[in-house]
C-alpha cells in the first residue's frame, strides 16, 4: 500500500471532480487548488480558491498534500516551481512542458520517430505568408498555448484571405483523416504501462461529441496506436494517465496531439471497465499498482454540452444509460455540462 493520504489537484474542473470521487473510493483525501468557480471542490476534502500567483496560498496548498497532479496544463511556471519545492508533481514537469505549447509537442513527437501533420512556427502575423508558402494548404493556424476545444485556431484555405490567431502560433498542414481515435494510457510509478482499448471520436464545431468504444477499426490500426501511447509515455518517464489524439490515414496514424492529464474520450471507461481512467491516474500519482483497464462492454460516450441538459429526464429514464452532471451553474452554449455513457447490450 501507498503510504500518501492527501493528493493535491491543480485545476477544480469537471476533471478534477471525478479525479477526487476516485481518490476518495480509494481511501485518499483531495485538495482542489482553483482560482475560479470549482465543480470539484463540491467532492473535495478542502478546495483553495487562490490565484496561481498567490504564493503564500500555493505554499499552504504544497505542504497540506502528499505529491500534486492538474487536471489543467496551462499552470504557469513559477507556481509549478513553488509547488515542486515542497511536494513532487505527477506527471513531471517535462510532460506538461511538452504539451503545453504546440510546436515544443510536436517536436518532441517528430523527434520520437512518430508521424505529426507537417508544421511551422508562426511567431508574428508577419510569417505567416512564408508558413503557407512552405506547409501548402488547406492549413489550419493554431495558437501555440492555452487551446482547448478547438478555441485560438483558425482554419486557412486562402493565402489573400487570411485571419491571425492573436499570439505566437503555429501551422498545420490540414489532415484529409478518415477518422479520429485516442489512446488513454497510463504509467505507474514502477513503469508499468497499460491502455484502454482506443475509442472513436466524433467532433462538432471544434467539441468532442463522441466517443464509441470498440472503434471499429482493424487490429493492426489500434495495436499501432496502443503502442505508439506506450512508447510516448515512456520517453517522458511519465506518472499518470495521458491522453494521445490520432487521425487514421490511408499511410498510417498521425498524431494530432497529447494531453498530460485524464481526458473527455477516455470517460467511456467509468462504464466499461472494471478501474475507470479516473482511478488509474489516482493510482499512478500515488504509487499503486495500476489496475485492470481491460474493457468488458460496448459503450459510446456522449458530452452534454450547453442546452443538452435539458434531455436529462429522458435519459435518466433511459435503460443502459449511465448520467454524469458536473454541478455546473450556469448552461451556456459549448459549455461541457455533463456526459452520459450508453452500455451497448
Ligand atoms: P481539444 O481540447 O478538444 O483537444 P484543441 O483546442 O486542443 O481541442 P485540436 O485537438 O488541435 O484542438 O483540434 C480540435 C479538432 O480540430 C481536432 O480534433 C480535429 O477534429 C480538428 N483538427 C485539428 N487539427 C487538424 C488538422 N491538422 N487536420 C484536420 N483536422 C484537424
Ligand atoms: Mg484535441
Amino acid at each position: 500500500m501507498t503510504d500518501m493520504r492527501s493528493i493535491g489537484i491543480l485545476g477544480g474542473g469537471q476533471l478534477g471532480r471525478m479525479l477526487s470521487v476516485a481518490a476518495s473510493r480509494l481511501g485518499l483525501r483531495c485538495h482542489i487548488y482553483e482560482p475560479g468557480a470549482a465543480p470539484a471542490g463540491d467532492v473535495a476534502h478542502a478546495v483553495t480558491t487562490a490565484p496561481y500567483e498567490d504564493e503564500a496560498a500555493l505554499r499552504r496548498f504544497a505542504e497540506s498534500v502528499d505529491v500534486v497532479t492538474y487536471e489543467f496544463e496551462n499552470v504557469p511556471t513559477s507556481a509549478l516551481d513553488l509547488i515542486e519545492s515542497i511536494v513532487p508533481i505527477r506527471p513531471n514537469r517535462r510532460a506538461l512542458a511538452v504539451s503545453q505549447d504546440r510546436q515544443t509537442e510536436k517536436t518532441f513527437l517528430r523527434d520520437l520517430g512518430l508521424r505529426v501533420a507537417p508544421f511551422a512556427a508562426v511567431d508574428t502575423e508577419s510569417n505567416l505568408p512564408a508558413a503557407i508558402a512552405e506547409i501548402g494548404m488547406p492549413a489550419i493556424l493554431k495558437t501555440r498555448r492555452m487551446g482547448y476545444d478547438g478555441k485560438g485556431q483558425v482554419r486557412i484555405t486562402d493565402a489573400s484571405a487570411t485571419e491571425w490567431t492573436g499570439a505566437p502560433s503555429v501551422l498545420e498542414r490540414f489532415v484529409d483523416f478518415s477518422a479520429e481515435i485516442s489512446v488513454i494510457v497510463a504509467r505507474g510509478a514502477d513503469g508499468q504501462v497499460a491502455a484502454y482499448d482506443p475509442g472513436l471520436n466524433v467532433h462538432q464545431g471544434g467539441i468532442l461529441r463522441t466517443t464509441t468504444v470498440p472503434c471499429g477499426l482493424p487490429a493492426r490500426v489500434t495495436t499501432d496506436a496502443v503502442l505508439l501511447a506506450g512508447r510516448i509515455a515512456t520517453a517522458l518517464n511519465y506518472i499518470g494517465v495521458m491522453g494521445v489524439e490520432l487521425f487514421v490515414t490511408p499511410d498510417g496514424l498521425i498524431v494530432n496531439e497529447i494531453a498530460p492529464r485524464v481526458h473527455n474520450s477516455g470517460h467511456w471507461t467509468q462504464a466499461g471497465c472494471a478501474v475507470d481512467q479516473f482511478e488509474q491516474h489516482i493510482r499512478a500519482v500515488a504509487g499503486l499498482p495500476l489496475g485492470d483497464g481491460s474493457r468488458y462492454a460496448d459503450v459510446v460516450m456522449e458530452n452534454l454540452i450547453g442546452d443538452d441538459l435539458d434531455r436529462v429526464p429522458t435519459l435518466l429514464a433511459t435503460p443502459g444509460v449511465q448520467v454524469h452532471l458536473y454541478g455546473k451553474g450556469e448552461a451556456r452554449p459549448g459549455r461541457k455540462m455533463g456526459h452520459i455513457n450508453r452500455i451497448a447490450r
